[in-house]
């Protein structure tokens, strides 16, 4: 036999199986049985039992209701989904109380701002692949930022590549399919019913949403797949979270062409967001260019360097307006430390909408309005083609409102009470009024009562069973007035009421009541018409966000001495005095030295020679960093640099220098050289750092002359290249491909000793320096000795043929060096492997066999 309450909960339990179900039980969410123990596992809590039928106890673990956030939080952040089952009917009515899910809290659809990152958007994305066409939507339900796109051709990377920009907090994707196994290590996946992405169901689950009858509006009409995408999320939240769909206000549609394509490897290596190291901001790109100071200009300025642009007009448009203020340093500062006071105004109008906005969050709303007439006059000079003004309102209505309605410093729920301002509310007051008239006037009964009925000692209390009451003692009893009703009687004493104590009491009790209830009423009001000035306060709160990325790239423009970038649609780069945005602010012994880059039609490709630590790497990304703060729309750290826009950066960094571990191996290294090798086109960037590296010495060489080889002559890439190698016998290179360049980190010697002079100049290094390094890095002078010793030795035996003495390769068939044995089966089947058919996969699946074919022969 169990319980009507335990049936309750196994009933909403069945509906939610993957769900931890947190249900409402007075004070306390309940969780029980595996939740509970998961629950206490994650929470750090007591688990405990409790009776649910005769004999019959299951696991129970508890968390008070005023302290739930943190606990979905931890639970949350453990990768569990979490219901909140709520009591819903009147505590009054008896019996079991009904109870229903009132919202699923999962990683993509969180709006408790102890889960989320202020400057870090949190999406809930949707991904379908159907053949050799994709669609990726998104959707931040804090922001009410709602995106969709359709990929085609090569879709897997493509999705791949979209997410990774995005880097969703939840992504959707059907159950079962093969985007499963795909992305399942690189982000959270809920596996989603495949009918929510059919086409048909999921059209007219926007339709019905948006309440239209096509989709034309919003660019997808003609785009089954990101239709599809899009559809799948608002059926997610229409289960998830109903909420959140009232902010769901517009959709657009995308197209991954207008910006620039970076792939996971080029956004790790180059620290875009995050160091390799420690995964953190500081240290990244985005830490040096992030100046913003409210949460919306943070999010803002985290899309911009995720999403470099290709369109010149555009970019132009955002180096003026950051020119702008770089120019003008006391409007700067005044418009900075006006932003200082605005809060997070595009969350806070979307926890209006989504209803579940506390009173100081209105007044936090009202804070941030109240500081926008203010920048607009600290604007309104400046030019209005660059700056247009018109779009940031300052709501006064919203402002007057919230004024009106709410005290200044409310408390945090409406349920405390006193939230609502007095002279708000005529009703309001009034009850408030008699409850304090009550109030004083049973204050003074006692005194009033006593002259009446001259008892000296009769008194006025209070308990909670009988309410108030006048205590008479047995010996003056007789001096009792006739209006008094006998209520209690106590070993000494009775206690009395009248009719008009009686009418107090209840004026005071259901005062409090009435007037909670009142407020919650008022309150609900006052967010409805704050509401219905959403549109205009997101629209401002998107204009706050521009102008608060363009004075914060202004502010570490001039902090960091950066220069406006020429842009151009032509093929060169030319960068004077370059420095490496990252590593010179962490510069303290020595000075950061600055370089000078040249990439033209002519001299396409960079070879960069020099011993290790030299600062070759430096140097590279300090290129691509350059060129992608340009085409975000930053300054640049250097003395002038003009930029040809790319359509891509590529970089690939040999396994050696691959700092983190685990997946670092040669193989992936090479299969992201054939990512480059059939993706980059004459537009692109492509930064090869110590390409072959992690490999022996003679394969490696191999590899890294037949890449920069084939980049030189095919017709599709000749892209503009950057290669760094401590192999000094890749500097042959420029002596047979007239468009490659060399170029060396110069060294001084004193002595036995090297010193790097940092500096980038013409001309191939002669020698690695290996050993120099060593004695650098403190190896014992005898192990220094003797491998110089056997050095000179080798070089000695090896009588290696120059590279260039080598027959020229003849057209279309691959260059073979004696380095291999000629005739080996697997150099055959190599031989015979069309490597630009293959995707990454097949080419790994293709290395392993080969691997094991060769481990075989062992
Ligand atoms: P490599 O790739 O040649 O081994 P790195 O680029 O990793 O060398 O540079 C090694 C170190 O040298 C860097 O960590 C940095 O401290 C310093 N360095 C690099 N470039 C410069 C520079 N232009 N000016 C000053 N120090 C530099
Ligand atoms: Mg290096």
């Amino acid at each position: 036999m169990t319980t009507p309450m335990r049936r309750q909960y196994l009933q909403i339990k069945k509906q939610f199986p993957d769900t931890i179900v947190l249900f409402r039980l007075g004070d306390f969410y309940e969780t029980f049985d595996e939740d509970a123990k998961i629950v206490s596992q994650v929470c750090d809590i007591v688990l405990t039992s409790r009776p649910v039928g005769k004999g019959q106890r299951v696991p129970l673990a508890g968390v008070p209701h005023h302290a739930v956030e943190g606990y979905i939080a931890r639970l949350v952040n453990a990768g569990h989904r979490v219901a909140l089952v709520e009591q819903v009917a009147d505590e009054a009515t008896r019996g079991l109380m009904s109870r229903e899910v009132v919202r699923v809290i999962t990683p993509g659809t969180v709006v408790e701002p102890a889960l989320l990152d202020a400057k870090r958007n949190n999406y809930l994305a949707a991904a379908v692949v159907d053949g050799d066409r994709a669609g990726v939507a998104y959707i931040d339900i804090t922001t009410g930022e709602f995106r969709t796109t359709q990929l085609n051709g090569e879709v897997l990377t493509q999705v791949r590549q979209e997410l990774e920009r995005l880097s969703p907090a939840e992504c959707l994707v059907m159950e079962d399919s093969p985007l499963v196994a795909f992305l399942g290590d690189t982000m959270h996946i809920s596996e989603y019913e495949g009918w929510h992405f059919e086409e048909g169901n999921a059209r007219r689950a926007l339709l019905e949403h948006f309440g239209v009858a096509s989709l034309a509006g919003y660019g997808c009409e003609g785009l089954p797949l990101a239709v599809r995408a899009a559809g799948a999320i608002i059926h997610y939240l229409k289960e998830m979270q109903k909420g959140a769909l009232a902010q769901v206000t517009g959709l657009s549609t995308y197209s991954t062409a207008s910006f620039m394509n970076l792939d996971a490897a080029t956004r790790r290596n180059l620290e875009l967001t995050a160091t390799i190291r420690t995964g953190a901001v500081k240290g990244s790109l985005l830490g040096v260019l992030d100046d913003t100071v409210t949460p919306m200009g943070g999010r803002l300025l985290r899309q911009w360097v995720n999403q470099p642009l290709l369109d010149l007009q555009a970019l132009e448009k955002r180096l003026s307006a950051v020119d702008a203020f770089y120019q003008d340093t006391p409007r700067r500062l005044q418009v900075i430390a006006v932003l200082k006071r605005i809060g997070d105004l595009e969350r806070l109008i979307n926890r209006v909408l989504g209803n579940i906005a506390g009173p100081r969050d209105l007044i936090a709303l009202k804070s941030s309005l109240e500081a926008v007439p203010e920048l607009l006059s600290a604007l309104r000079e400046m030019d209005r083609e660059v700056i247009p003004l018109g779009e940031l309102d300052p709501c006064p209505d919203v402002v007057a409102l919230i004024s009106q309605a709410i005290v200044p410093e409310p408390p945090a729920t409406i349920a405390a009470g006193g939230v609502i301002a007095p002279g708000f509310s005529a009703e309001l007051d009034g009850i408030a009024a008699a409850a304090r008239d009550a109030k004083v006037w049973v204050a003074s009964l006692e005194a009033t009562e006593r002259r009446r009925t001259g008892i000296k000692s009769l008194k006025v209390g209070y308990n909670k069973v009988f309410g108030y009451y006048i205590e008479v003692t047995k010996s003056n009893l007789a001096q009792v007035p006739a209006d008094y009703v006998r209520k209690q009687t106590l070993v000494n004493a009775e206690r009395f009421i009248t009719p008009e104590l009686k009418e107090k009491e209840a004026l005071i009790l259901n005062a409090e009541e009435r007037m909670a209830e009142l407020e919650a009423q008022i309150f609900r009001q006052v967010c409805e018409q704050v509401g219905a000035a959403g549109s205009r306060i997101l629209q401002t709160a998107r204009n706050i966000a521009l102008v608060d990325v363009y004075s914060a790239l202004a502010e570490v423009a001039r902090r960091n001495n950066y220069t406006r970038p020429v842009l151009t649609d032509g093929d060169s780069i030319e960068i004077i005095a370059g420095r490496h945005p990252v590593v010179e602010l962490t510069m303290r012994e020595e000075p950061f030295v600055p370089n000078d880059t040249r990439l033209s039609p002519d001299e396409e490709i960079l070879v960069i020679t020099g011993p290790n630590m030299s600062g070759k790497s430096t140097y590279l990304r300090q290129v691509a960093l350059i060129v992608l703060m340009a085409q975000i729309g930053s300054f640049v750290p250097a003395d002038a640099a003009t930029i040809g826009l790319v359509d891509r950066i590529f970089t690939r960094v040999g396994a050696q220098d691959e700092i983190s571990a685990g997946q670092s191996t040669f193989m992936v290294e090479m299969i992201e050289t054939a990512n480059i090798l059939h993706h980059a086109t004459n537009k692109s960037l492509l930064i090869l750092d110590e390409i072959g590296r992690g490999t022996s010495t003679y394969d490696g060489i191999s590899i890294a002359w037949a890449v920069v080889e084939y980049i030189h002559n095919h017709p599709r890439l000749r892209a503009k290249t950057l290669f760094a190698t401590h192999y000094h016998e890749l500097t042959e290179l420029a002596d047979i491909l007239p468009r490659v360049r060399n170029y060396n980190v110069a060294v001084a010697e004193e002595g036995d000793r090297v010193i790097f002079l940092r500096k980038i100049v013409p001309g191939g290094a002669d020698r690695s320096y290996g050993i120099h390094v060593a004695q650098l890095a403190g190896l014992p002078r005898t192990v220094v000795h003797r491998a110089e010793e056997i050095l000179a030795q080798l070089e000695r035996e090896a009588e290696r043929v120059p590279i260039r003495r080598l027959p020229p390769r003849p057209a279309g068939q691959a260059q073979q060096l004696p380095l291999f044995a000629a005739d080996h089966p697997v150099l055959e089947e190599l031989r015979r492997l069309d490597v630009m058919s293959l995707s990454p996969l097949e080419a790994l699946n293709k290395l392993y066999e080969l691997q094991k074919k060769l481990q075989s022969e062992k």
